[in-house]
């Protein structure tokens, strides 16, 4: 189990382009823009898979991401977030991980507020049974918006190996809430799950803030 009380002492053989990190909405090069990202119809869970430590779920459908074309891989959560924004923490960050042809990862990070309960995430948590691996089938192209604001930058896993040369588009305003039942829940299963910000370096962070 990975011990998220011990972060200091996980093996780290990379180097200066960690995650998460606190995200500025001041400090960064602006565009009057949203992100360019897209997903298709077939955008979905197939697989539930629960162990001890996590929840995850496969899946299938394709993303267009600044004009490169992604295949959905999986999807697993963090309570309460890793990444901050302008130092305050959400309560829950969905990681969506994407893989172009040549490897390339791509993690479109959500970060939720508390609101009314997601009926995906509701299902996901009435199908959690330790050890089991089960067939689903949840929807989830409501889950990005149309029109995204947020973060792009470039950093690294947030788990062991922590490999870096991992690229984050990190949305701000989903429409999708979650209610305080489901963190809790999260919180209960699983503790708190999120690496600590890493130091941001000489990293240029493009802030997609449509006004
Ligand atoms: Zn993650």
């Amino acid at each position: 189990m990975l011990n998220y009380n011990d972060q200091k002492n996980w093996p780290n053989n990379f180097g200066n382009l960690q995650s998460p990190i606190n995200l500025s909405t001041n400090d960064n090069q602006a565009f009057n823009d949203f992100l360019p990202i897209n997903v298709d119809d077939f955008y979905q869970l197939n697989n539930e898979i629960d162990d001890q430590t996590t929840i995850r779920l496969t899946g299938m459908g394709n993303a267009t991401i600044f004009n490169r074309e992604f295949a959905f891989q999986q999807v697993h959560f963090h309570t309460p977030a890793e990444h901050l924004v302008d130092n305050q923490q959400a309560p829950f960050e969905i990681h969506l991980v994407h893989k172009d042809n040549i490897g390339q990862t791509v993690v479109v990070a959500l970060l939720l507020k508390i609101g009314n309960a997601n009926s995906a995430i509701q299902e996901i948590i009435n199908n959690f049974k330790v050890g089991a691996e089960n067939n689903v089938s949840i929807k989830l192209s409501e889950w990005v918006p149309n029109l995204a604001k947020g973060f792009h930058y470039a950093g690294s896993l947030t788990t062991p190996p922590l490999t870096e040369n991992v690229e984050w588009v990190v949305i701000t305003n989903p429409e999708i809430t979650v209610s305080q039942n489901q963190v809790n829940w999260f919180m209960q299963q699983f503790g708190g799950n999120n690496r600590e910000c890493q130091p941001l370096n000489e990293r240029n962070i493009e802030y997609y803030a449509n006004k």
